[in-house]
């Protein structure tokens, strides 16, 4: 466990994320979603790491943790609670909202960055030349 906290905390690309925590809270910012939206995105794309925490900052007043997993992509995180079989399932967005900047990085390729927290991603964009 802190193993993992420590590798993702030498991550450097986490630009998506203002405050990482601890083993006790989640990534901020942060929001909560619908089950859809988090398995929609789940199904879609990788994550690059998974960590689990035991948070007490998104418990609603409760005693007690929330035990969490964290999927970190690459512009932005989910969780989802460790609860299964236990009421319904809870999720969360982790990150910023971005406001993308899209520009030609090549023939068939674009660099999006983020105005509002500085996150970078490249893509193979489909649409040769509509940047020119
Ligand atoms: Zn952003």
């Amino acid at each position: 466990m802190l193993y993992q906290n420590k590798a993702i905390n030498n991550v450097k690309e986490f630009k998506y994320i203002s405050d990482l925590g601890n083993f006790n809270s989640i990534p901020k910012p942060y929001k909560e979603i619908s089950h859809s939206d988090f398995w929609q995105y789940y199904d879609t794309w990788a994550y690059s790491y998974t960590e689990f925490r035991q948070t007490y900052d998104i418990n609603e007043g409760k005693n007690g943790m929330v035990p969490i997993e964290i999927f970190y992509y690459d512009t932005c995180a989910y969780a989802r609670d460790k609860n299964h079989g236990v009421g319904v399932g809870r999720y969360w967005r982790i990150g910023c909202d971005h406001k993308w900047v899209i520009e030609a990085a090549g023939e068939c390729w674009s660099r999006s960055k983020c105005e509002l927290c500085g996150a970078e991603t490249e893509s193979d964009s489909s649409d040769c030349h509509s940047y020119s």
